[in-house]
């Protein structure tokens, strides 16, 4: 039987590949590990919490006590390793955070598989999951694939970076068997809102600023979390060891005109004039080494395994909304508090 770890999984991705997961393999046992940061949150584990192969362990990746004591008590066969630091904001004001545990973290697990697997690599697999922000960035043209080289800007990216390539050493140098994907920027439910959409659909919703970086063209590519989900389970099981696969919807949007979007969308769901939200809309001071434009292609992911998104974008952003607007319990649990004072400083 698969005793699958889950790093992360308390997180916006890590929480949605566990619900996947315990719902559509009854058969694996499911172990998330998750230190709970201010982005792990156990509520989002609540449709699966009772489910009888879900487990959970709070401990810290960097400890390396704690992974050997949870690889031994569940026998963990497979690491699925989202746990990190995610967002650029916090990498720039605090960077050796992201160094401890997207860095230091990630060797620490995968030296737990190296001590816990070594009668038989071939039997395991260690599934690193990365951004597509390790290629740097791009001009009005071209797409990043699995070939572009690594060119990282922000710390964030930079952790991300070398977390990857130790993946790709340990493989290289133990025998340990990898795979890694890279994915383009997230939207769905249960997205922490420091994030552009969630943030602006709360501050839609109280009719705050909504607060857009520099000239507003910056271009990134979306994919719905529920999708980039469906990926890992594809790539889990079908993906080649050792390989790298790219994710994305082929879905480039400039943040200003996803924010308009977003305001349209939103001022017809709570019946408020056309036009309401955008007047909101508020231009702030870029971000340092801000990366102008990010798309991936996916194509090897299409061809090789067949994996397309199952939503457009409209469709997928009109669902995240819907979920905001009935889900304000959770919404106003998690801008409580610390995230309140993140706010007020950044922006
Ligand atoms: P998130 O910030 O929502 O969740 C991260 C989770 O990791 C949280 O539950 C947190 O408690 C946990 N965590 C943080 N430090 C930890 C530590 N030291 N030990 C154990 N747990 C710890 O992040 P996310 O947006 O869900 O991203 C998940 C993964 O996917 C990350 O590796 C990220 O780099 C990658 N990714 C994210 C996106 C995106 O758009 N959000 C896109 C591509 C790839």
């Amino acid at each position: 039987m698969k005793s699958i770890l889950i790093t992360g999984g308390a997180g916006f991705i890590g929480s949605e590949v566990v619900r996947q997961f315990v719902v559509n393999h009854p058969d694996y046992k499911i172990v998330n590990l998750d230190a709970l940061t201010y982005a792990g949150n156990l509520e989002n584990l609540k449709p699966v919490e009772n489910a009888a192969n879900y487990n959970f362990e709070k401990a810290d990746i960097t400890d390396a006590a704690a992974i050997n004591a949870v690889f031994e008590k569940h026998g963990i066969t497979d690491v699925i390793h989202l746990a990190a630091e995610s967002h650029v904001d916090r990498s720039i004001t605090d960077p050796l955070a992201f160094v401890h545990t997207n860095v230091i973290g990630t060797v620490t697990l995968l030296e737990a598989a190296k001590k816990y697997w070594k009668e038989d690599y071939n039997k395991h697999l260690f599934y690193h999951i990365s951004t597509d922000e390790v290629y740097g960035t791009l001009g009005a043209e071209g797409f990043f694939t699995e070939e572009t080289s690594y060119d990282p800007h922000s710390p964030y990216s930079a952790s991300k970076a070398s977390s990857d390539h130790f993946v790709r050493a340990y493989y290289d140098t133990y025998g340990i068997q990898v795979v890694v994907s890279n994915c383009s920027n997230n939207y769905g439910p249960y997205h922490f809102p420091e994030k552009l959409i969630p943030l602006s659909i709360n501050n839609i919703i109280n009719h705050k600023p909504l607060p857009v970086y520099g000239d507003g063209k910056y271009t990134r590519d979306w994919l719905y979390v529920i999708d980039h989900a469906s990926a890992i389970d594809l790539i889990f099981h079908k993906g080649k060891v050792g390989d790298t696969y790219n994710i994305g919807g082929f879905n480039e949007w400039q943040n200003i005109d996803l924010v308009k979007l977003l305001c349209k969308q939103m001022d017809e769901k709570l019946g408020r004039e056309a036009g309401d939200s955008e007047k909101l809309i508020t231009f702030v001071k870029d971000r340092p080494g801000h990366d102008k434009r990010y798309a991936i292609d996916a194509t090897k992911l299409n061809k090789e395994l067949g994996w397309y998104p199952s939503v457009t974008f409209e469709e997928g952003l009109s669902a995240t909304i819907d979920w905001y607007l009935s889900n304000t319990e959770w919404l106003n649990n998690v801008t409580s508090g610390n995230y309140a004072k993140y706010y007020e400083q950044q922006y």
